[in-house]
């Protein structure tokens, strides 16, 4: 078993992947030449569920789908699982940029989004492990919690009645033996599934309208001709009508149209999980509602209870690659710190050894909110900037480029991250990676200077030890 873990570590595999077993890929694009009316590159959530909606709605459409990997080996298959409905970096940030109006509307959609993907998982008896469990955004220093304060109220004029309540520290110990949360945000139309098996669900689905999907088929060049788009693969070519791109973190990655580039970059989150917890154990955490949890950090991290009773984390520092590279699967410092940060969150838990490790990337623009656009004639529809908020976005977005596709004006296709202007980003290598890297440093600063209690009281702590 031990083997069996290490080896799908080292295949960059999340625990989720490694708990589901054995997976038997489709086949590979066969050599030839191909015409469709519609190629999806990417086969995660977007790609997914764009394929079957377009079935659904045009059964007559040929739908291709094609993925350079197993589906789901992108974030879809490797997240924490959280069907939440933040937008974007965090209201603030949508608020200051866009506007309340703006961020009200796409408050709505983020929880049309959570309900679009509950309703799809009960109305088709999906086999995803999902839990309509609620969820926590919560504070650890006085500073934190003032800040939660205020998201509180600005997230209660933002979306309907009911949405949000605010716990002081005396209500979250009722619900939760964490020393070090003061107080929490509960959200409770919000969920949590097994990310892989939703996604592998999703495939189902999409097959079962009639989507054709080849698997480790990936996607070499891409180029406009008259009559719409031409794909190849190492050893096919396909003409289609319309091209999807689902590519998410990858996007700046593929060659074809310039404007790829420039869309957004990679950025990698990392996640443990630990052992299963036992039944005293969990008596003593009192985690009785199983709801998910973020914290209000700005390099957030998030935790939940796994269906099969462990408690995997995920977040705290980032990562992101100079260039083109996609390899930062690994970072041993992040697991560590995730470990460190486990064990003070939960110290009737210290003992607990964490069990899989794993990263991922997420897609991250400059302007931190999601973006849906054209490229020239409308022939190509691309997806970018989910950032780590993407499972529940995302395949609403499936559905809404569904019907940008089909050219129908909707309420979906109206929403207004479709064809914004969004802040490129810089050209080149060199200035898009000291963008990011500035930008990391800020959220890191902020966190230094509302973290500084924390620090003080830790080393209280050591000194009293020593001095005993
Ligand atoms: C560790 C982690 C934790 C997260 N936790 C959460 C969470 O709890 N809640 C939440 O809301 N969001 C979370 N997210 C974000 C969320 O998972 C994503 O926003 C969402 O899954 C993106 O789905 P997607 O279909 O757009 O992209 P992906 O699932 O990334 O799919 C993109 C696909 O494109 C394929 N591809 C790339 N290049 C090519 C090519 N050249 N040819 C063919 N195919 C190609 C890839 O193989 C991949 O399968 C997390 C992300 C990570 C990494």
């Amino acid at each position: 078993m031990q083997s069996k873990v290490l080896e799908d570590m080292n295949n960059n595999y999340s625990f989720w992947q490694h708990k589901y077993g054995a997976y038997l890929p489709n086949e590979a694009l066969p050599k030839g030449s191909y015409d469709t009316d519609v190629l999806i590159v990417g086969a995660g959530y977007t790609g997914l569920t764009a394929a079957r909606e377009l079935k659904r709605d045009n059964p007559d459409l040929n739908v291709m789908v094609l993925d350079a990997n197993e589906i789901g080996f992108g974030a879809s298959g490797r997240n924490g699982g959280f069907n939440m409905t933040l937008f974007g970096m965090e209201p603030e940030t949508t608020v200051l940029r866009w506007g309340k109006a703006k961020a009200r509307e796409a408050q709505t959609y983020m929880q049309k989004a959570v309900a679009y993907v509950r309703d799809l998982v009960e109305k088709e008896g999906l086999d995803s492990d999902y839990e309509h469990t609620g969820m926590w955004r919560v504070a650890y220093t006085a500073s934190q919690e003032k800040r939660l304060k205020n998201t509180y109220r600005l997230l209660c004029g933002l979306a309907k009645e009911g949405s949000y309540e605010f716990y002081d520290q005396d209500e979250v110990r009722k619900r939760l033996n964490a020393p070090q949360v003061r107080a929490a945000i509960y959200e409770p139309e919000t969920g949590i599934l097994d990310p892989c098996k939703h996604v592998r669900a999703l495939k189902k689905l999409a097959e079962k309208a009639g989507a054709k999907i080849y698997e480790n088929s990936a996607v070499t060049s891409i180029c406009k001709v008259n009559s719409g788009v031409e794909v190849k693969t190492s050893n096919a070519i396909v003409r289609a009508k319309k091209l999807v791109l689902a590519t998410n973190a990858w996007t700046h990655t593929l060659s074809g149209p310039r404007k790829l580039r420039s869309r957004q970059r990679a950025v990698w989150t990392y996640q443990v999980v630990s052992d299963p917890l036992t039944e005293q154990e969990w008596n003593a955490l009192g985690w009785d509602d199983r709801m998910s949890i973020e914290d209000n950090r700005q390099l957030v991290h998030y935790l939940r209870i796994t269906k099969c009773g462990r408690i995997t984390m995920g977040g705290g520092n980032i990562g992101f690659e100079y260039g083109n590279d996609m390899d930062k699967w690994h970072d041993t410092n992040v697991w560590q710190d995730l470990e460190d940060h486990f064990r003070w969150l939960f110290p009737t838990l210290s003992h607990k050894k964490i069990y899989y490790k794993w990263g991922g990337a997420v897609s991250a623009n400059f302007d931190m909110v999601p973006e849906i656009g054209f490229i020239g004639d409308e022939n190509i529809i691309y997806s970018s900037g989910c950032i780590g908020h993407g499972v529940s976005l995302t395949q609403l977005n499936g559905r809404l480029i569904a019907d940008l596709i089909s050219g129908v004006n909707s309420e979906l296709s109206r929403f207004w991250i479709v064809n914004r202007h969004a802040i490129p980003v810089p050209p080149g290598n060199f200035l898009s990676y000291a963008g990011v890297k500035a930008i990391t440093s800020v959220l890191k600063g902020v966190d230094w200077f509302e973290e500084r209690d924390l620090r003080k009281a830790s080393k209280a702590d050591t000194k009293g030890d020593v001095d005993a």
